[in-house]
């Protein structure tokens, strides 16, 4: 008997919510969410929310 193997269902990457971007990095740079504030992964901006 053969096992049926089940697929796992990925789940879809998270969309980003509004594309926020680096203003010093430019529009190809979005800043990340976190609580309470936007950073940037590249430069270190963060902006309060
Ligand atoms: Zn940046």
């Amino acid at each position: 008997m053969a096992e049926k193997k089940e697929e796992k269902k990925k789940e879809p990457p998270k969309p980003y919510k509004k594309g926020k971007h680096c203003p010093k990095c430019g529009p190809g740079v979005k800043l990340a969410e976190h609580k309470g504030r936007f950073s940037c992964g590249k430069c270190g901006y963060y902006e309060k929310k």
